[in-house]
């Protein structure tokens, strides 16, 4: 009932042809995404990191669900990220899954403050259903993030820097994982991950492989 009444009040449209569904990508158009397996790498103290991603942020279909993610619904988000990642998961199992082996997943973490006002961490909705898909395990609450850095979109690359500079810490209580795969929902300057990565590294970890969900 509570379903149907909120489908009435805020109808959910596909964001690529308007079709009402209920979804963010409707059949047909999650059949027409764009998807293509990108590998990069980025240097962080010494190690080089490779990330991983299948979508492009300058795509205007994947943009407007990253917007989505940070804005939306959480159950609807969860599901069009849910069917996008299986065609991933179906379309490339066998490159991916082998860089997967033993790794813990960790999500890139929000400022409590800011993931409370938004209900749920988007990184974290893409992790369960990573961990879900290849049966790995999420360690949460490990890499924290302790300060709140406001909107980065905003400044300059070096302001930004300088903004998350110190931003991220391990609880000690945990024991970080040897083997990592860091996720978050974009990577644009990758500031945001070496800050990441620097902490894990610091705390132990020596093997981190990063998987964004777009990356621009
Ligand atoms: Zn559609």
């Amino acid at each position: 009932m509570l379903k149907v009444l909120k489908d009435i009040l805020f109808p959910i449209n596909c964001l690529s042809c308007n079709s009402h569904g209920g979804k963010y990508l409707c059949r047909n158009c999650l059949g027409n995404l764009n998807i293509k397996l990108n590998l990069k790498k980025i240097r962080v103290t010494n190690a080089e990191i490779l990330v991983v991603t299948f979508f492009n942020y300058q795509d205007k279909i994947i943009s407007e669900i990253i917007k989505r993610l940070k804005y939306g619904y959480e159950t609807e988000i969860t599901s069009t990220i849910q069917d996008i990642l299986d065609i991933v998961y179906i379309n490339y199992f066998s490159t991916i899954s082998r860089l997967l082996v033993d790794r813990t997943v960790i999500s890139v973490p929000l400022y409590p403050l800011k993931k409370r006002k938004r209900g749920f961490n988007q990184a974290d909705i893409i992790s369960r259903i990573i961990c879900n898909k290849f049966g790995l395990s999420l360690l949460a609450g490990g890499l924290q993030k302790i300060k709140n850095t406001g909107a980065q979109a905003d400044l300059e690359k070096a302001q930004r820097e300088n903004n998350l500079k110190d931003c991220f810490s391990w609880d000690k209580k945990l024991t970080a994982p040897v083997k990592v795969l860091l996720v978050d929902d974009v990577f644009t300057t990758g500031t945001t991950m070496r800050e990441c990565v620097k902490v894990l590294q610091q705390n132990g970890v020596k093997d981190i492989l990063i998987f964004v969900f777009a990356s621009g």
